[in-house]
């Protein structure tokens, strides 16, 4: 195949554009952005789940507390009838002797809920403390979800500008190409990672890098600055320099 050099080097413009839409959409689905903000959703999502364990416990906790002291005040009400029968000086030397013992069997237990009273606040204030901090750490993630998503959607825009215009440059240059021309570098293209036409640059290819042979070198040299070349190595639409 010929075609004009004026053509041949306009691939290799062409190429540039197409590079860069490839690059984009790497760019695009790889923003580290998206990876951040779904662990963040995830993390959102496994602080609901605690929180609901949580305020379980914290209602559960509170439920003891309430018992623990409605059994404090039967037990300081038991004393205080107590007490006062035995202050009234009615009761037979049998019935103070019962009391006196029931008086002291009470302290006991008083002191058994008291200090079972102290185990249930500290498990309220440890069950509260780690309410407060999800409920912190909640605000904290949102903050940084809607700073990500500001970042992801400026990162977005400048792509997708970039995008834009690769895209109509493109569009305005494949007009001004030969139409065979054309073909074969999409047909190229679309087989070879997106890279249809390369430059020739020294002895080596710049689509696979690798040199071109002495026989193909001298055969390259004899030929019309017209002639369409392809590279041996990986087929792709060589263009001299
Ligand atoms: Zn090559």
């Amino acid at each position: 195949m010929k075609a004009t050099v004026a053509h041949q080097n306009l691939l290799i413009e062409l190429q540039k554009y197409d590079t860069t839409i490839i690059s984009c959409g790497v760019r695009l689905a790889n923003l580290p952005e998206i990876e951040q903000i779904k662990a963040i959703h995830k993390r959102l999502e496994d602080a609901v789940i605690e929180l609901k364990v949580v305020e379980t416990e914290l209602e559960d906790v509170s439920i003891d507390l309430r018992r623990s002291e409605v059994d404090v005040e039967a037990v300081v009400d038991r004393m205080k009838k107590d007490e006062a029968r035995l202050n009234s000086g009615a009761a037979s030397p049998k019935e103070l002797e019962q009391t006196q013992h029931e008086l002291a069997t009470l302290a006991k237990r008083k002191a058994e809920l008291e200090d079972g009273e102290l185990e249930i606040m500290m498990r309220f204030d440890l069950v509260k403390k780690r309410l407060d901090e999800l409920a912190s750490d909640e605000v904290g993630l949102k903050q940084l979800e809607l700073e990500l998503n500001v970042r992801l959607e400026n990162s977005k825009s400048e792509i997708n500008s970039e995008l834009e215009s690769a895209k109509a440059s493109r569009a305005a240059l494949v007009p001004q190409i030969e139409t065979s021309l054309f073909d074969l570098y999409e047909k190229v293209r679309s087989s070879a990672n997106g890279i249809g036409a390369a430059l020739l640059i020294g002895n080596k290819c710049d689509g696979c890098h690798l040199e071109i042979n002495a026989i193909e070198r001298e055969r390259i040299k004899g030929l019309d600055a017209e002639e369409v070349l392809r590279c041996e190595e990986c087929r792709r639409i060589l263009v001299r320099i």
